[in-house]
């Protein structure tokens, strides 16, 4: 594989021909897709002839390793540089300086992006790892800004799972080869739009734990009478909303609601609230307490009983 040897290695009036070869090939599996299209194809299109193509790769599957590997390798680099001399430390900005990137790189390559979009897993073995290197490396930083956005040390993100919001942040820029119009977007004003858009989601979690670390985080569901308390308490900062506490009730006590926080956590059901020293007789007779599958079920112990 000459994926090793490395475009970067080369001399570069071999570079130059060789990245007329890469973007020629970008062009052709972009609008004939790869499985279609033939090395013959490129040369045409490149201009050269195929010894020329065959004296850099040995394969059509090297050359779309080469045009992703390239992709992705230009893209971390130029990150790493920008976010290296930016003055920048907070994780939004310096999430902006990668959204920026990403959308400059791509939209002055387009078909290097409907390659990588639509191609990613056309490539096998050896290529297909060493790509996924240099993505996940790029995946890492902005998860990292993600988490730093979420949660100043990334310990908490609440409801928000950052590898999913970083997904949805990939896919959101990724698929703008679909509908982009250079007539009526610049890269910068894109930029900052899917930003915003992305940040929306993102800060209403922030402000929502915000407001939720500012009132209480306990949920109590039940009601007292002359013989004592009987309430069960849902601990929100607690809670990961796993619901295993649901499946583990025998009598269905519980159920799955979303909070004024639009978080999705356990509650007792309306049913079960004017009753729960009857309702939950099953787990603990009135002879003595028992282990309550619903509190043991619960390792993060967000979930008590007073009675
Ligand atoms: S088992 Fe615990 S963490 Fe899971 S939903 Fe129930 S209360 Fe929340
Ligand atoms: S104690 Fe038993 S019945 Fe009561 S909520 Fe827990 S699992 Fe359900």
């Amino acid at each position: 594989m000459t994926g090793s040897s490395g475009p970067k290695n080369r001399r570069p009036a071999t570079d130059r021909k060789f990245s007329r070869i890469l973007s020629a090939a970008a062009k052709v599996f972009s609008k004939t897709g790869f499985e279609r299209a033939s090395i013959r194809m490129v040369a045409a299109k490149a201009r050269v002839s195929l010894a020329g193509i065959y004296y850099h790769v040995q394969s059509k599957e090297e050359l779309l390793f080469c045009i992703q590997f390239n992709a992705f390798r230009s893209i971390v680099t130029d990150l790493e540089e920008k976010l290296g001399a930016s003055e920048v430390v907070d994780p939004t900005g310096r999430l902006e300086i990668l959204v920026r990137n990403h959308l400059d790189y791509f939209l002055s390559h387009l078909d290097e992006l409907r390659v990588c979009s639509r191609e990613l897993e056309t490539l096998t073995g050896a290529f297909f790892k060493k790509v996924e290197e240099v993505r996940r490396e790029y995946f890492k930083v902005a998860l990292d800004l993600t988490k730093g956005i979420l949660d100043g040390n990334g310990q908490s993100h609440g409801s928000v799972d950052p590898r999913t919001a970083t997904l949805c942040l990939f896919g959101m820029l990724n698929w703008v080869y679909t509908w982009y119009d250079p007539a009526k977007d610049t890269p910068a004003d894109l930029a900052k739009r899917l930003l915003e858009l992305y940040l929306g989601g993102v800060r209403r979690e922030v402000k929502g734990r915000a407001k939720r670390r500012a009132q209480s985080t306990l949920a109590n569901y039940g009601y007292a009478d002359d013989s004592g308390e009987y309430y069960i308490t849902i601990d929100a900062d607690k809670c990961t909303g796993c619901k295993q506490c649901i499946d583990a009730c025998p009598v269905s006590v519980l159920e799955m609601i979303v909070d004024d926080y639009d978080d999705e956590l356990p509650a007792v059901t309306d049913e079960h609230r004017r009753k729960l020293k009857y309702s939950c007789v099953p787990c603990k007779p009135e002879c003595g307490r028992v282990e309550l599958p619903c509190v043991e079920c619960c390792e993060p112990n967000a979930i008590t009983h007073s009675w």
